[in-house]
């Protein structure tokens, strides 16, 4: 079955690429930060590989370098995994003069750094191209579980720690507070939080994993709710409880005095069911009465006992 992160994914997949080669570029650019390497041949000769494991992002990525530098990218798919079961997707573009220019023009490659570490500034300027870096950035590196589970979580992996700040960086400026950590010899962008999990899915277009998020949250809120409602239940027993064990000490302490036998058959009737019924609720100790009385009638009696109890303590003291 699909995953969340595979139903987010190809959610944005299935959308139109943008049509302003600004945003392409941006898309492309945090594409190849995430996914490419670089391959030297001798001193003039490079050429880049994309990976990725879906069969739609791998044909979304062609599409992009056509679009933006005119380049034709072979894919080349490899069985890997135990059983191999798992597909990954290659992108390779060969040594040419309009690969350089990307390199160069996306802030991939500077002329003596391998893979450029940071992110390109004059590439996100615009509204418009932080999220499509996001995007591709998403597609690239990102997971995200399903909310369904017990915490909310979304990651991106990434190779180098200037990039991921540069990440943290654009997140900050759309709002976003994300969190990072390694993980062996990568770097991890995160989010723990709902709300922010929400507002990048927004962000990348990817509507239907908002709603499912947001209707998983407002599950997860009525049990809460529910919870809520059992624990406040608990507390009223709690409290009747510990109402029935003060009535039961006064009702001893005022058979130890003479105020016991001036009262009256009623009261002490009640009295004694009370001390042998200290668990019970009002209205069952009114059934316990013969014939029974109801629950406000035996709220009086043990009123009037409780005030008997009141009055001998005063003398006590
Ligand atoms: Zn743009």
């Amino acid at each position: 079955m699909e995953t969340f992160s595979q139903q987010v994914k190809d959610e944005i997949n299935r959308q139109e690429l943008s049509r302003h080669h600004h945003c392409l570029k941006a898309e492309l650019a945090a594409i190849i930060h995430m996914a490419g390497s670089l391959h030297l041949a001798g001193r003039e000769r490079v050429s880049l590989s994309v990976t990725t494991e879906s069969a739609g992002i791998a044909r979304r990525i062609v599409k992009l370098f056509k679009m933006t530098y005119q380049l034709d990218g072979e894919i080349q798919v490899e069985e890997v995994g135990k059983l191999g079961k798992i597909r990954r997707y290659t992108i390779f573009i060969p040594d040419q003069s309009s690969l350089k220019m990307l390199l160069l023009e996306l802030g991939i490659f500077s002329g003596n750094n391998l893979l450029e570490k940071d992110i390109k500034l004059e590439l996100v300027k615009e509204r418009c191209c932080q999220t499509a870096f996001l995007r591709g950035a998403f597609l690239a590196g990102g997971s995200i579980t399903d909310p369904q589970k017990k915490t909310y979580h979304l990651e991106m992996v990434a190779h180098n720690e200037k990039f991921v700040n540069g990440m943290l960086y654009l997140l900050n400026l759309l709002g976003i507070k994300a969190k990072y950590g390694q993980r062996k010899d990568k770097y991890l962008i995160y989010l723990k939080d709902s709300e922010a999990i929400s507002k990048f899915l927004s962000l990348i277009n990817a509507n239907t994993g908002v709603i499912k998020l947001e209707e998983v949250k407002v599950i997860k809120g009525l049990r809460g709710d529910v919870n809520r409602l059992v624990n406040c239940e608990t507390a009223n027993l709690e409290k009747s409880l510990a109402a029935a064990w003060e009535q039961v000490a006064i009702i001893r302490e005022l058979r130890s005095s003479p105020v016991w036998t001036g009262m009256s058959e009623n009261l002490k009737i009640t009295a004694e069911l009370r001390l042998e019924h200290p668990e019970v609720s009002l209205k069952e100790l009114g059934e316990l009465h013969r014939p029974p009385l109801s629950k406000s009638a035996v709220n009086h009696r043990l009123r009037s006992i409780r005030n008997l109890g009141q009055a001998i303590s005063d003398q006590d003291s």
